[in-house]
């Protein structure tokens, strides 16, 4: 996996991301700001949640009770949930705190792709294949953040804010 750190620091980004979300007047149910510190703080949880989930926490030994990185670490399932809770949210009071879950997840997912074990998205693990755990954790985090930005500003900016950087850039 990445380290627990990336995943912590990721988590964060993800929660933002789905704070965002949930809080736009489209989706927003009639409390936007209990709604968006939920799903914030189920980023944040979900985002280590594919490592936690695999854990037998429940019993003293604390082993794993299934193999790690194959269901807990399922695109599908984890796609299929956000979808699922995106479907809900202004309608039921829980989906925001799914929504953000499974945005965490997600971004789990993303943090431990690039790294030899890979991720089981669809059937097979595939991996990029790019560094090994631990490493290069600064780019993950980097990468996450830059997502975060730019979903904010894409959302509650109309990306007012992406403009300005790329007129910044002369591109
Ligand atoms: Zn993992």
């Amino acid at each position: 996996m990445a380290s627990s750190k990336a995943h912590h620091a990721t988590g964060w980004a993800a929660g933002i991301i789905a704070a965002a979300i949930v809080m736009h007047p489209v989706t927003a149910g009639s409390a936007p700001v209990l709604s968006g510190v939920l799903a914030l703080l189920a980023g944040v949880a979900g985002a280590t949640a594919p490592d936690w989930l695999e854990v037998a926490w429940w019993t003293r030994a604390r082993r794993l009770w299934i193999t790690h990185r194959t269901l807990t670490h399922w695109g599908i399932g984890w796609a299929a949930l956000l979808a699922l809770s995106y479907h809900f949210l202004g309608r039921h009071p829980a989906a925001p705190i799914a929504f953000g879950f499974a945005c965490g997840g997600l971004m789990h997912l993303f943090a431990d792709w690039p790294n030899p074990l890979g991720v089981p998205w669809i059937a097979a693990r595939h991996s990029l294949n790019l560094w090994t755990s631990g490493h290069c954790d600064l780019i993950v985090v980097a990468a996450a953040w830059a997502a975060a930005l730019f979903v904010v500003d894409d959302v509650w900016f109309h990306h007012v804010y992406g403009r300005m950087l790329l007129d910044a850039l002369h591109i």
